[in-house]
């Protein structure tokens, strides 16, 4: 589903120019929990950008359900993104002084393959999927860290995509809340998600089946998870 080789990235606002990732080669299957590890500045947040189409390499190929992608213009790359595509940011990015409900609905206005009378069903039930039901018009500033998370997982659901990117989702919980983020992530990968999910933490990052190790913009490891993942009450203790 996902398959990237020799990816580079260099950033060159700087002089001379960064050189992030410097050549990686993996791929990811349909159905697949992965979690990409690596320090602080290894260029997790860097490749999960590539991998969503935020940005571009500046090396290597990328092939996205079978397309190589290099050539897809921004308007048809934006246009996988917002079908094919949910992403969860550390930050939660939600509108503060909208609803639940509002903001879940954002992706919504930007796609047209789900007709309006259809929506509030769609919204409803992603939100339902993360539990915040009885929040659904109360306004995101009003919530708890993790349930903005929540709302925001909601969000990158309510298209239907086949995967979900998250760029350390649980950085900024408490370990109760983020326990219930990663059940969410691992629920969604079991009823058929793609989940990617990038951490520094082992123990978070021990939810997936498959963890890529990131050091200095290599890949240094490709591991599966062989004991039985982190649970709920693993990760909280
Ligand atoms: P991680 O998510 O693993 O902490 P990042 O991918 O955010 O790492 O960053 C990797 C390196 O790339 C860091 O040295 C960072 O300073 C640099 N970097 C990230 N974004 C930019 C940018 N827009 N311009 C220049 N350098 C950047
Ligand atoms: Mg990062």
């Amino acid at each position: 589903m996902i398959t990237i080789e020799n990816l580079e990235k260099a950033y060159d606002d700087t002089d001379p120019p960064t050189s992030v990732l410097k050549g990686i080669s993996f791929t990811i299957d349909k159905g697949e929990f992965i979690s990409i590890i690596g320090p602080s500045g290894s260029g997790k947040s860097t490749l999960l950008n590539l991998l969503s189409f935020f940005d571009r390499p500046t090396g290597g190929t990328y092939l996205f359900n079978g397309r190589e992608t290099s050539t897809l213009s921004d308007n048809e790359l934006a246009a996988i993104r917002n079908k094919e595509i949910g992403f969860v940011f550390q930050s939660f990015n939600l509108l503060s002084r909208a609803t639940v409900y509002e903001n879940v609905e954002m992706p919504l206005l930007y796609s047209s393959s789900i007709p309006e009378k259809d929506r509030r069903a769609h919204i409803e039930k992603a939100v339902a999927s993360v539990g915040l039901t009885e929040k659904l018009n109360v306004e995101a500033a009003k919530l708890s860290g993790g349930q903005k998370q929540r709302v925001a997982i909601a969000r990158a659901l309510v298209n239907n995509p086949n995967t979900i990117f998250a760029d350390e989702p649980t950085g900024n919980l408490d370990s109760v809340s983020g326990a219930q983020v990663m059940e969410i992530l691992e629920t969604l990968n079991k009823e058929g998600h793609t989940v990617i999910l990038v951490t520094h933490e082992t123990k978070t990052a021990e939810f997936a089946d498959r963890i890529l190790k990131i050091m200095d913009g290599q890949l240094e490891s490709d591991t599966p998870v062989k004991h039985k993942r982190t649970t709920k009450e693993e990760f909280i203790k």
